[in-house]
């Protein structure tokens, strides 16, 4: 049985690079049988993440967003029904903690931007009460210092026993960043400024961050871009870093805004991942094949070099393979739990009080 998690074997096996889903076979990987009310008997994958999805507002608006991505990938429009009573939400958002409780998930908050929304700091001291392991958050970090329960969002993440503070930034330069993420010009945005007084608050806690950056043809393309973009964000203290290549979907689904870009300006980190072998300071540290990614974790001056690809379509594939497993569970806004991150497919414990809700 192959072990994950903290008790992975440290090793790096380049010729997992090439052989990738081939060589993935979720049975010799532990699972836990458990029992949902409306799937049934399942298999569920011992080391899940379990995503709350908060929100699906946001305050930028990525042509490459992932969360919108997977809903074209599927051909719907990625329009989420809501839960709209804010106790409601919450309430049901209890009960599907006691549901995935014993199973001792990781837990994820996601969105649209979780930190512009009003019911963070509920959901974060919920998600402390039943003590969950291993906790992280996604933002782009433009509400970081917004003010919930009297104090910031980033003081309220450390105090409720946040462990991971994942931002994202297309570039080390504000005006790039800004203008690719298409941020609304009125609105809060989190500049490197902000980053280091970010940062400085998290490096003294347990908060650990990292920064996440999409490989872009327009922004980060290369291993020498990738050096000075880490360079860049270790002057404001950042020591923790992933590279992501955007993601592979289906071409007859995805709008034809996204397909343009997308095909535009993807960057292959299987070119980027052979470049690293010229620069003998980028040292190879570990990788990792899950169920539809594949990562290789590399040190660069004293810092964590998390690199990943993805493929949605190989997401369905697998799950197609083994229908009684569960591999990653997410809380929808609509209040169903589901096995995956369309809110009316592989729904694990389906929400009944949505009509009583609206009206
Ligand atoms: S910041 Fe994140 S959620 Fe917002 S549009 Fe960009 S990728 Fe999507």
């Amino acid at each position: 049985m192959k072990k994950v998690g903290a008790e992975r074997e440290i090793t790096f096996d380049k010729t997992l690079r090439y052989a990738r889903q081939k060589e993935y076979d979720v049975k010799e990987y532990e699972r836990v049988p458990y029992h949902f009310k409306d799937a049934g008997d399942k298999q569920v994958y011992k080391n899940f993440n379990f995503s709350i999805f908060i929100d699906d507002i946001c305050n930028a608006d990525c042509k490459f967003c992932v969360a919108q991505l997977r809903y074209a990938h599927r051909s719907m429009l990625y329009n989420k029904i809501h839960i709209k009573n804010k106790r409601e939400y919450l309430r049901r958002l209890e009960e599907v903690l006691k549901i995935v409780r014993p199973l001792n998930p990781s837990v994820s908050i996601t969105g649209g931007e979780p930190t512009i929304s009003p019911i963070l700091t509920d959901v974060l001291k919920l998600v402390d009460k039943y003590g969950f392991r291993k906790r992280t958050i996604t933002t782009n970090g433009s509400g970081l210092f917004n003010i919930q329960d009297g104090d910031t969002i980033l003081n309220n993440l450390i105090k409720y026993h946040w462990d991971h503070l994942n931002i994202s930034r297309t570039s080390y330069d504000d005006n790039i960043n800004r203008k690719i993420m298409r941020y609304e010009a009125d609105k809060e945005y989190s500049s490197m400024e902000d980053l280091k007084k970010i940062l400085a608050i998290a490096n003294k806690s347990p908060l650990k961050h990292r920064i996440s950056c999409l490989l872009l043809k327009e922004s980060v393309n290369s291993v020498e871009e990738i050096k000075k973009y880490v360079d860049e964000y270790i002057k404001v203290g950042a020591n923790n870093f992933i590279f992501r290549e955007l993601m592979d979907y289906d071409h007859k689904a995805v709008n034809k805004e996204k397909i343009e870009y997308c095909d535009s300006n993807k960057i292959k980190l299987n070119d980027i991942w052979e470049d690293f072998e010229k620069y003998p300071e980028l040292k190879p540290y570990l990788n990792i094949l899950g169920y539809y990614y594949y990562v290789e974790i590399y040190k660069y001056r004293g810092c964590t070099i998390a690199s990943e690809s993805a493929d949605l379509n190989q997401q369905y594939v697998e799950k197609d393979k083994n229908k009684d497993t569960v591999y990653e569970m997410v809380f929808h806004t609509n209040g169903n739990l589901c096995g995956g991150w369309i809110d009316n497919e592989e729904i694990l414990d389906k929400y009944d009080g949505l009509n009583l809700d609206n009206k």
